[in-house]
């Protein structure tokens, strides 16, 4: 029984690359790394009813639990190369591994990644997917380089994916803008190439999967800065702007999860530069603030005045 579904699942993902000496099928698989490269590794876990909304299509699952990972990668400024895949499934549905395989396939398939092997158990559905990716010695993006007088940036645009969910939890879509945040949601896309762009100019990177000020924070706790972000900056797409109201379009956007966008800081002499290369990648840049001195996260309004959470959303301090 379970030997089949992993026949689906090689069937399905198959990637031939020459550093994978031995794939799937026997008791581990062999890799070669490449000469003077640093191996970058990760490990996300996705659980049904915590990570992915119950009734999620088996693709969109077999895609979004690479992507995380790939994210991960990409926040790192590594070059995705391999992959293992541990699955726990309530029962041997072939059409899940199948649909699975085939969403995971065709995100792997575009970064040329291959799984060479995992583990595959009964329980309730639980994937954990580990990557392995490459990296020049001393050139990864950490989180630890931010400093004070840094602008900092963010790839493509925020909250989309917790608009989606909030569809997802309101019903479903039904029209062609909410498909897009619902699509944002369960097809994420990893910024890999944004990532090797910003190898040798980003001071920190991370990538935004708890939502911006969480993540931020943990730039700022690593590097021991502070950051000001300005609200009126936070890159938004028309479609959150248009089905959500302001208020919960900058709290997605704040605090949101599930965006897999990138979060950096670089010199401010190089904003210009980094934007325009990222433009060219198609994903683009927002400056949204500056690191300071400190330790805090801290939000303001167009006029300078500090937000902060509430019943409301983003209220000012003092209201
Ligand atoms: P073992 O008992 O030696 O761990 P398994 O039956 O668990 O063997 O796995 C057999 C082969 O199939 C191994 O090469 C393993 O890496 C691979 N494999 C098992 N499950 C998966 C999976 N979900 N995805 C990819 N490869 C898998
Ligand atoms: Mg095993």
């Amino acid at each position: 029984m379970e030997f089949t579904l992993i026949d689906r699942i090689r069937e399905r993902t198959a990637q031939s690359r020459d550093d994978v000496r031995l794939g799937i099928g026997d008791d581990a698989a062999l890799l070669a790394m490449p000469a003077g490269q640093e191996l970058a590794v990760a490990i996300d876990t996705l659980i049904e009813g915590v990570h992915f909304p119950v009734g999620t299509a088996a693709a969109d699952i077999g895609w979004k639990a690479l992507a995380v990972n790939l994210s991960d990668l990409a926040a790192m400024g590594a070059t995705p190369a391999w992959a293992l895949l541990a699955l726990s499934l309530p029962s041997a549905n072939a059409d899940f591994i199948d649909g699975f395989a085939t969403g995971f396939a065709q995100l792997a398939q575009s970064y040329r990644l291959a799984l060479v092997g995992g583990d595959t158990t009964r329980g309730a559905l639980t994937i954990s997917v580990a990557v392995h990716g490459f990296v020049p010695p001393g050139k990864a993006l950490v989180r630890a380089g931010a400093q004070v007088g840094d602008a900092v940036l963010v790839t493509g645009t925020l909250g989309d994916a917790a608009g989606g969910l909030r569809i997802v939890q309101q019903g479903g879509h039904q029209d062609a803008q909410a498909a897009d945040l619902v699509e944002r949601l369960n097809r994420p896309a990893p910024r890999v190439a944004a990532g090797l762009a910003l190898r040798g100019c980003a001071h920190a990177c991370i990538d935004v999967s708890d939502g911006l000020l969480a993540d931020l924070g943990h730039i700022c706790a690593s590097s021991k800065v502070g950051a000001e972000i300005e609200a009126a900056l936070l890159p938004r797409s028309s479609a959150l702007l248009d089905l959500f109201s302001d208020a919960d379009a900058t709290a997605f956007a704040l605090t949101g999860g599930d965006d897999y966008e990138l979060c950096f800081t670089v010199a401010s002499r190089d904003v210009a530069q980094v934007q325009a290369d990222l433009a060219r990648l198609g994903c683009g840049a927002t400056r949204i603030g500056r690191i300071v001195e400190g330790q805090e996260v801290i939000v303001r309004d167009r006029d300078g005045n500090r937000l902060e959470p509430g019943r409301q959303g983003w209220n000012h301090f003092s209201a």
